[in-house]
């Protein structure tokens, strides 16, 4: 069933997009966890990593791990988790499978499960954040 990233992917909602091709998409995340925190979609809405074809689910990463090194470097990070929550019980919320990229500078600022921090950017910091990382793409 469509989601909301569907209607991201397919233009129909804003977001700011960092990368696209004609398999994925990436988009800030819109409760950004940290600076940079980056979610990695496939165009086509697979629930999550039980549905996903294998080959697209290898692209999805191919363009995580280009994106990791763009985010580092964009924001001077000093480090990066990247994680995939799979099903209500393990905290996933859309149902439309992701990889988040969150970039790490300080062991002490982030708690799993992640809380919710929508709300505190301007749209002004978003788009300076997107672009950032779009400049910093190889
Ligand atoms: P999960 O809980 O792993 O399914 O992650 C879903 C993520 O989607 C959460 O981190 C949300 O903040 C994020 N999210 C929900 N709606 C939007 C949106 N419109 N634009 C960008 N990110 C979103």
């Amino acid at each position: 069933m469509p989601t909301i990233f569907s209607k991201i992917i397919n233009k129909e909602i804003p977001a700011n997009i960092v990368y696209e091709d004609d398999l994925v998409v990436a988009f800030l995340d819109i409760s950004q966890a940290t600076k940079g925190h980056t979610l990695v979609v496939p165009r086509e809405p697979f629930q999550n990593i039980f549905e996903i074809p294998e080959a697209l689910a290898a692209h999805v990463f191919l363009v995580a791990t280009k994106l990791a090194t763009s985010i580092k470097s964009a924001f001077q990070a000093d480090g990066m988790n990247i994680l995939s929550n799979n099903g209500e019980v393990a905290g996933q919320t859309v149902f439309h499978f992701h990889l988040h990229l969150i970039p790490r500078y300080d062991k002490e600022e982030l708690k799993f499960p992640l809380k919710n921090n929508m709300g505190n950017l301007s749209p002004e910091e978003y788009k300076e954040r997107a672009r950032l990382i779009r400049a910093a793409l190889l």
